[in-house]
């Protein structure tokens, strides 16, 4: 296997473009959790509290996903103008091969290690 160290910028927008969509879906398919059905009206102990915890997590979750789609869209944005694959700490070129595994990655491996 060859390894380059040029950056490939054409897979890792194919692959933020992948995400973007993966994630987006996601988030729609949380709109509509699925615990309303039935449960509210049922009185068995520990359901509230249970419905209580599936709620956190569906809210957490959803948080994660936004969060991961702004970084996904920043990271379009960045490639579009140029400034993608700077290490926003020390401002060095990110490791090629750190951006193709974690294409949202905004640190390069050392700063990240900080
Ligand atoms: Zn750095």
């Amino acid at each position: 296997m060859l390894k380059l160290t040029r950056v490939n910028f054409n897979l890792i927008k194919n692959k933020l473009l992948r995400q973007q969509k993966k994630v987006e879906e996601d988030l729609k398919s949380l709109k509509d959790p699925v615990m309303t059905d039935g449960l509210a009206e049922s009185s068995e102990p520990g359901t509230e509290s249970w419905m209580a915890d599936v709620h956190n997590q569906a809210v957490a979750l959803k948080s994660t996903l936004q969060d991961l789609l702004e970084k996904i869209k920043k990271s379009l944005i960045y490639l579009k103008s140029g400034k993608y694959g700077k290490c926003e700490r020390c401002g060095k070129a990110i490791e090629a091969q750190r951006l193709e595994a974690v294409p949202i990655a905004t640190l390069c491996l050392s700063c990240s290690k900080k």
